[in-house]
């Protein structure tokens, strides 16, 4: 499934799990001409070049974004403002910098300011990924039938956010317009508190872990299994998130507290109802989630291989 490129060059900077996914699902549907990839280590560029990730591997930001007509910054949430000063004198004019961090508030108001007239800022949101991180991490399937949020910002060229739009949905993601805050509380509820969660209960076991003589890795269930996968997230990338979405993401863990409290206090007095009651609440979201093709309905989230 290919068709005309949607742009001749992009940039991409930062080359891990996001930045390497995009490569490859714009390649495959020949949605760019050519591609020029920056990271800031050397032995990233190294990789991406043993591994033919990008069709030119720059050994400068400026150098990548040079002539480009689509930026896209792939780097952790809190080094995108720095990113950003830093390409802002080789970008061309009527070029469209876009980015793709966890959370929009915060990187629009640390990238915004840097960006010359004539330049239009677009940025979005994939909302896929993987535990895994790094240049060799990606596939071009990532994207497929996931949501990519789009979040333009005030005098955003209608134009310039179309076409990043159809670079989305051309690397086969579904794509929505939000604003920043919005998407910053609603990222907070499905994303960043569940990790915050997950990265609980794992600490939670690894001190129990001392006093059980490892039993707790040796049976673990399937459920601390999937706080397992969740909580071996790069720990940059989500130190970053909760400093830049600390507003959305508290009121989240308030709430989630809250809930928590009333379900100890009814497993302590036995009442059984409050229990049962929420649970099939619960159960019915999963449902929802599977009716939506966002999840497999698989027994144990597909990993038992059938027959
Ligand atoms: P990743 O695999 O860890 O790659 C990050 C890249 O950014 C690397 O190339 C790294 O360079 C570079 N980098 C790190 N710190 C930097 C700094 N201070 N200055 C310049 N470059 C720096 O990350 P990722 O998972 O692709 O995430 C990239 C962005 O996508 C983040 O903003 C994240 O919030 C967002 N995102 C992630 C996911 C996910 O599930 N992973 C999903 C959606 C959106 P070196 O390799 O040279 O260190």
């Amino acid at each position: 499934m290919s068709g005309a490129p949607i742009y001749k060059r992009v940039a991409l900077i930062g080359l891990g799990l996001i930045a390497s996914s995009m490569y490859w699902a714009m390649k495959r549907h020949g949605l760019a001409g050519e591609v020029t990839g920056f990271a800031r280590s050397q032995e990233t560029r190294a990789t991406a070049r043993e591994i033919g990730l990008c069709d030119r591997v720059c050994d400068s930001a400026l150098d990548a974004v040079e002539g480009a007509d689509l930026v896209v910054l792939c780097v952790p949430v809190g080094a995108m403002g720095g990113v950003a000063s830093e390409i802002a004198p080789a970008l061309k004019p009527g070029a469209t910098v876009s980015d793709v961090g966890s959370v929009k508030k915060a990187v629009i108001e640390a990238v915004g300011p840097h960006l010359p007239e004539g330049v239009h800022f677009v940025p979005a949101h994939p909302l896929a990924g993987t535990e895994h991180s790094g240049p060799t991490s990606g596939f071009a399937e990532l994207f497929e039938n996931r949501w990519s949020l789009i979040v333009p910002v005030e005098g955003s060229d209608r134009a310039a956010v179309e076409r990043v739009e159809q670079l989305w949905q051309g690397m086969g993601a579904l794509t929505d317009e939000m604003d920043a805050e919005h998407h910053d509380l609603v990222l907070a509820v499905t994303s960043h508190a569940p990790h915050l969660i997950a990265y609980t209960m794992v600490g939670v076991a690894d001190d129990l872990r001392r006093v059980t003589d490892s039993e707790v890795i040796k049976y673990s269930a399937a459920g601390f299994r999937d706080f397992t996968r969740i909580a071996a997230s790069d720990p940059t990338m989500w130190r970053d998130v909760f400093l830049t979405n600390r507003e959305a993401t508290l009121e989240i863990l308030g709430r989630f507290t809250e809930e928590l409290f009333a379900l100890q206090r009814a497993i302590r007095t036995g009442d059984g109802d409050h229990l049962f009651d929420y649970f099939t609440r619960t159960r019915a979201i999963r449902r929802g989630i599977i009716e939506a093709g966002q999840d497999t309905d698989a027994p144990d989230f597909g990993r038992v291989k059938k027959g």
